[in-house]
């Protein structure tokens, strides 16, 4: 059977490994748009700096992608122990993110109120409203101030999303669930705890887990899926269009030309499908275009560590949107990983846009990297221009599963059931990491491999 697969980012790569894994006679086409493969997973060297453009690293903790590390031969970096020491921006300084309930009591990130009101958490009722969103769930049980402070930097850190529109059920599944089963998220705790010591198993409310990424940075994983798929993948490759003849698939290409295939995979973002398919599918496009992108961009600065006073003993900083600050935060990505920055220099990654100040991300370069400056001068006292400076835009960067998400993955699924052999993956939809893209990769090719024997 032919098989094509648009989008050679780790959703289209991993999914075409994971099949020839399994049917090595598949015949496996992949049309990649960009010169190169990986999609938001590119690192860049240069003047001795490793500088990722898109993603920064993974959790250990999803099997899934541990397994694929394995057998591709693939050594994974896990992050020094600086990486579990996190800041949090508030009320003008750097607050250490406690990391036990000990540090957490004594902790002045939160007023003593804030702090109580998080131990109320236990005497709040369970609700079951329908598609709550992140800001309305924490606030319900946790206070305004834990939201303000400690949810909503943890949103800007992961999705970039303003937890007003972000659904909880969507994008934190887990929390959502936890409510549910044990109507308190610190009974529910203390449940997992107990569990834990009986087992061994680590648990907890938070995905756990050490982040993780390679030497010489993300790419090296998108390097060695493209070695072994070979011919198979196809860069620069936009397509444009799909429609059906008969029973086939034709996949329609930029530069004019185009394949017939029996069995078609979108591993493109949500914008590009629904560009994609509205020949197809008018609905389906109208759907896959609800799925907002907004701009994210990341800004690397290198200096010499002597021009630093801070001791940039940790992962970095991420600062809640109540701070009124332009830049959603920092990462000290030279003090977690080794090789990112040359012998006598560090190297500070920082994120601006998101769903909140989108448009801030698609400023001049020159611009976006003084106003980095401007608020690391306020924020860690760094008054030295920088030595090394990279800017990397993403006009549509994260996508965010807001309120509705659910009923819309819903509408997608019956329009692709509709088709034969046809199906659509990547961050999309059920899951925006890395660990996620290849986890659903796997059960993509596990789906296609049972209908397609
Ligand atoms: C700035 C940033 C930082 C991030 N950091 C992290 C992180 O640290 N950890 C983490 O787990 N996740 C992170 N993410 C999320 C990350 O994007 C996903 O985890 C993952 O890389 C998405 O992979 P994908 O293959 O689904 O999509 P993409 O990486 O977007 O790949 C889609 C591919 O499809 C191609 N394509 C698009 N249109 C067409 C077309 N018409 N024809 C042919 N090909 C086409 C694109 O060129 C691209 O290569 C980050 C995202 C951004 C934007």
């Amino acid at each position: 059977m032919r098989l094509v697969i648009i989008g050679g980012g780790i959703s289209g790569l991993s999914l075409a490994y994971f099949l020839l894994e399994r049917k090595p006679s598949l015949d496996i086409v992949i049309l990649e748009a960009g010169k190169k493969a990986g999609g938001k997973i590119w690192t860049d060297k240069a003047e001795g700096f490793l500088c990722e453009g898109g993603v920064n690293g993974f959790l250990d903790n999803r099997p899934k992608t541990l397994e694929l590390l394995a057998k591709l031969g693939l050594i994974p970096l896990r992050s020094n122990d600086n990486a579990r020491k996190r800041y949090i921006f508030s009320d003008g300084k750097l607050h250490r993110l406690p990391e036990s309930p000990v540090s957490f009591f004594s902790s002045d990130l939160l007023s003593f109120y804030g702090r109580l009101r998080i131990l109320w958490e236990i005497f709040v009722p369970k609700s079951t409203p329908d598609d709550e969103t992140l800001a309305d769930f924490a606030r319900r049980r946790l206070g305004k101030e834990a939201y303000e402070k400690l949810i909503d930097p943890m949103a800007s850190g992961i999705y970039a999303g303003d937890p007003e529109n972000m659904s909880l059920k969507s994008c934190f599944r887990r929390i959502y669930e936890l409510e549910q089963k044990y109507g308190s998220l610190i009974k529910a705790m203390m449940k997992l705890q107990k569990e834990a010591k009986k087992t061994g198993n680590k648990v907890g409310p938070g995905p756990g887990g050490v982040l993780t990424s390679f030497y010489d940075g993300m790419e090296l994983i998108i390097s060695l899926l493209k070695n072994f798929l070979g011919e198979r993948l196809k860069t620069n490759a936009r397509v444009v269009s799909v429609d059906k003849e008969g029973e086939d698939y034709v996949i329609y290409i930029s530069d004019g030309k185009s394949i017939k295939s029996e069995a078609l995979v979108l591993a493109i973002p949500a914008y590009e499908a629904s560009e994609m398919v509205k020949i197809l599918d008018n609905n389906l496009s109208a759907t896959l275009n609800e799925i907002f992108y907004p701009a994210v961009s990341v800004v690397c600065l290198g200096y010499k560590r002597s021009k630093i006073r801070h001791p940039l003993d940790g992962f970095g900083f991420l600062i809640p949107n109540r701070e009124g600050k332009k830049i959603l935060g920092t990462l000290w990505d030279s003090s977690v990983f080794p090789n990112r920055a040359p012998d006598g220099y560090v190297l500070l990654r920082t994120m601006l846009g998101g769903a909140r100040m989108s448009g801030l991300a698609l400023q001049d370069e020159d611009k976006q990297i003084n106003m980095v400056m401007n608020e690391l001068k306020g924020i860690m006292k760094i008054d030295a221009q920088p030595d090394f400076t990279k800017v990397y835009i993403h006009q549509k960067g994260i996508p965010q599963y807001s309120s509705g998400h659910e009923r819309r993955l819903g509408a997608i699924d019956k329009s692709t059931d509709k088709f034969k052999k046809f199906y659509i993956t990547g961050n999309a939809y059920r899951g925006i990491g890395v660990n996620d893209c290849i986890e659903n990769s796997f059960k993509l090719a596990e789906r296609i491999i049972e209908e397609n024997p």
